[in-house]
């Protein structure tokens, strides 16, 4: 009898474990490995980001993407959308390569109190545009050789966002929170060298302005030994915000010697002395400590709303995703039905205020408020609807742990 052989690499029957026979060839088990090995691989090549090729949105269709979710923040969103959109013409500018005229980067910066909606907005714009997206915190980051995260760090993230895909990542967005910490801290004489601060910003700059950064794959400290993958940040989008606690001090001054003088431009322009952030630009940035030069690669200024009881309500309400939204589908998992009445949102969004937690305290209110119910539902049967009102509400909420809240 012939001998039978896999018809892909020739090894005889009797040294393989396996071989699968088909019409008139065979497959011995290695090959079959292999094969598989293959089409992992394409499939990894198929994967979207390969070979991106970013979708040119414009600034209103991406406002109104980013109004299902984002309440309010109107001017941030224009200013945001227009940046976004003239940073992908650029990318797409980036062939033709005899024009003269080279779109610059429109790195951006945000400045409003925290819990207003700046992680959000940069998130919810990543999603639309489909690009990978990182948060990175810019306390952590210290000057190379300090203990403390080298700026490089940020594109760890970044390419794990992107499954490591570099030319995918090398299109996203970074979102680079509490930007306002790493301020000059000139006027502390205490402090002789200026790690987290200045030399923080310092380190930054190439990284925004667009650079090849050799960025450690798993993160923590460069050391010699550790495989690197280059990183060309130049068609990065840097998205940086931050409080800038105290920023309205240096507002008010620069609009007080603007040649009218304050009270003048207050009759003139109506100052609205209750919100100056909407009047920020980036000479109140560098008096806030920012040096030029990073100002300078951060040319988009922009300033999001303090949230007032009304705009808090319609977060709590009115998002595509709204908490109200999710709760009542969670319940409604249990075949129950759960109303929120006017009066306990009213509730809730006085605790809130109360509490000074901003947007962000209106999740742990609920639940604080829900849990109870939560637990219940479950086990029992007979409740087909819950009512949350504001005796409800105010009832659990007493209940509740909620003096811990408070301390956080
Ligand atoms: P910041 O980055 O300004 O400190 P976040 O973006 O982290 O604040 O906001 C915290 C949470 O509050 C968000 O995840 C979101 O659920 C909610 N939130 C804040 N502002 C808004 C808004 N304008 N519209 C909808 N939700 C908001």
């Amino acid at each position: 009898m012939a001998q039978i052989t896999c018809s892909f690499c020739g090894r005889n029957k009797k040294d393989v474990d396996l071989m699968v026979s088909g019409i008139s060839a065979h497959i011995c088990n290695f090959c079959i490995d292999q094969a598989y090995q293959i089409l992992g691989e394409e499939d990894k090549n198929k994967k979207p980001g390969k070979n991106v090729k970013v979708k040119l949105k414009k600034p209103k269709e991406l406002t109104e993407f980013l109004n299902q979710y984002v309440i309010g923040q109107y001017e941030a969103k224009k200013v945001l959308t227009v940046a976004v959109y003239n940073h992908f013409k650029r990318l797409l500018q980036k062939g033709e390569e005899n024009d003269d005229i080279r779109i610059e980067k429109s790195n951006i910066i945000m400045v409003g109190d925290t819990g207003t909606g700046k992680t959000y907005l940069a998130k919810t714009l990543a999603k639309v545009l489909e690009v990978p997206f990182c948060i990175a915190d810019a306390t952590v980051l210290t000057e190379a050789g300090y203990v403390g995260e080298d700026v490089e760090s940020i594109l760890t993230r970044l390419l794990q966002a992107a499954d490591y895909n570099v030319e995918s990542a090398e299109k996203g967005i970074v979102y680079i929170d509490e930007i306002d910490k790493i301020a000059r801290k000139s006027d502390n004489p205490s402090i002789t060298r200026d790690v987290s601060g200045e030399g923080v910003q310092q380190a930054l700059l190439k990284l925004l302005e667009g650079t090849v950064v050799n960025v450690p794959p798993q993160g923590g400290r460069k050391h010699p030994d550790q495989k690197m993958i280059a990183v060309n940040t130049e068609n990065i989008l840097f998205i940086c915000g931050g409080a800038f606690d105290g920023i309205g001090r240096h507002i008010a001054k620069r609009l007080n010697t603007q040649p009218m003088g304050f009270n003048k431009y207050v009759e003139d322009r109506q100052v609205d002395r209750t919100n100056l952030l909407q009047y920020v630009t980036a000479q109140d940035l560098k008096s806030f400590g920012l040096i030029p030069e990073l100002i300078g690669r951060l040319p988009v200024v922009t300033h999001l709303d303090p949230l007032d009881r009304d705009t808090l309500k319609s977060i709590l309400t009115e998002p595509k995703n709204a908490l109200t939204k999710q709760y009542k589908k969670l319940i409604e998992m249990e075949g129950v039905k759960l109303v929120f009445e006017e009066s306990g949102i009213d509730y809730i969004v006085e605790k809130a205020v109360e509490y000074n937690l901003g947007a962000r305290g209106l999740r742990s209110i609920c639940e604080a408020i829900i849990t109870d119910a939560m637990y219940e539902l479950p086990s029992d049967d007979s409740i087909k609807e819950l009512v949350i009102d504001a005796k409800y509400a105010q009832e659990q909420f007493d209940k509740s742990k909620f003096k811990k809240l408070q301390v956080a």
